[in-house]
């Protein structure tokens, strides 16, 4: 059997990244995990790190401000999987990576890069709206970079993050969903794509020794998982046993108090309007050059909306 290749992880103390660190291990890859000098004595951080070399991966020292030490961690390995921040509210930083493709051209053995993207497929997004672009524009100037440099990569589009859309039950500002009513955007019928955060990382490392995914876009789409808001809700209602009231806000709306909220606020609206109002996510087939994660992986049992949605109750 093939040997399977060496993992590094950059920003596995992330949302996503603690999860792909956990996949990588639990797949059976010798995991390395960058512990860069900069988060100092952030405690959480610290012990996370702890967490993981006590289950089996290696954590390495270095920083994205230093060349040789990043070349230096990235010789160790096969594989680098980047899960740096990329939301406006949290923090976002997905430009930063060019240091590290700098660095993975110098070390020149990278057999897999996959930068930090999981989410909505940046380089469908060229008609996108301000200021929410930006997450796509600065998505594709690292693309760019990689195929300049000749790095094999792997872009996973992974949809819809299940603890943001369906915690708050597809309205932006919320996480957790209510037992008493929901505002649907526009007619709630846009289908979108719900994938489990552990699920993207599970499929997110099957690709990373696949030919099959060499050079390609990997999108996850879960078949039972591509619901519209009203099915969201409706799963939800019979979970809880009980209708929720229904108010709608039109497009018009939804741009106008968009317009009235701070930069970091409005990247994250624009994000929902292309999603809910557009449909961005499911409104394309697949098509050659690309590959569907849940096609590839049969094997994985994904978890479908309703079992996601049981730990609200
Ligand atoms: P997080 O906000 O959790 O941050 C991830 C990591 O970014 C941190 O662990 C940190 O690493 C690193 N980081 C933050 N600031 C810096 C910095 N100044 N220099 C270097 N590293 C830094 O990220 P998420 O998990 O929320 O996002 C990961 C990806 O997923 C992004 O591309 C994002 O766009 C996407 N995403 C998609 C969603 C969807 O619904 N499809 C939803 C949310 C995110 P360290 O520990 O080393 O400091």
């Amino acid at each position: 059997m093939a040997m399977k290749s060496k993992v590094l992880i950059v920003g596995g103390t992330g949302y996503l990244g603690k999860r792909l660190v956990k996949a990588s291990l639990a797949q059976g890859h010798e995991t390395y995990v960058l512990h860069r000098e900069e988060i100092g004595v952030d405690i959480e951080k610290v012990q996370m790190l702890l967490s993981f070399k006590q289950q089996g991966a290696h954590l390495v020292t270095g920083s994205l401000n230093d060349h040789q030490s990043l070349v230096k961690v990235v010789k160790l390995v096969d594989v680098v999987i980047c899960a740096i921040s990329g939301v406006h509210i949290r923090s976002h930083q997905i430009l930063l990576q060019l240091k590290l493709v700098d660095a993975i051209k110098e070390a020149g053995n990278v057999k897999r890069f996959l930068p930090s993207e999981f989410g909505t497929d940046p380089a469908r997004m060229e008609n996108a709206m301000e200021p929410g672009r930006v997450t796509f524009d600065d998505k594709m100037v690292v693309r760019s970079a990689i195929e300049e440099s000749g790095i094999p990569f792997t872009y996973i589009s992974a949809n819809c993050f299940a603890g943001y859309f369906l915690g708050g039950l597809c309205q932006p500002g919320f996480i957790l969903p209510s037992r008493e009513q929901v505002r649907l955007l526009g007619d709630g019928n846009q289908k979108a794509i719900y994938v489990d955060e552990d699920d993207i990382a599970t499929y997110s490392i099957k690709t990373i020794d696949d030919p099959r995914t060499l050079n390609k876009t990997v999108y996850i789409r879960p078949p039972q998982n591509i619901l519209s808001q009203r099915e969201v809700v409706q799963i939800w209602e019979k979970l809880i046993g009980k209708e929720l009231l229904k108010s709608s806000i039109s497009e018009q709306e939804f741009l106008a108090i968009m317009k009235e909220q701070d930069y970091a606020e409005q990247v994250g609206l624009t994000h929902y309007y292309h999603v809910c109002y557009e449909g961005c996510l499911a409104n394309f087939e697949i098509g050659d050059g690309a590959e569907e994660a849940s096609k590839l992986y049969p094997e994985v049992k994904y978890t479908t909306v309703e079992e996601y949605m049981t730990r609200y109750l």
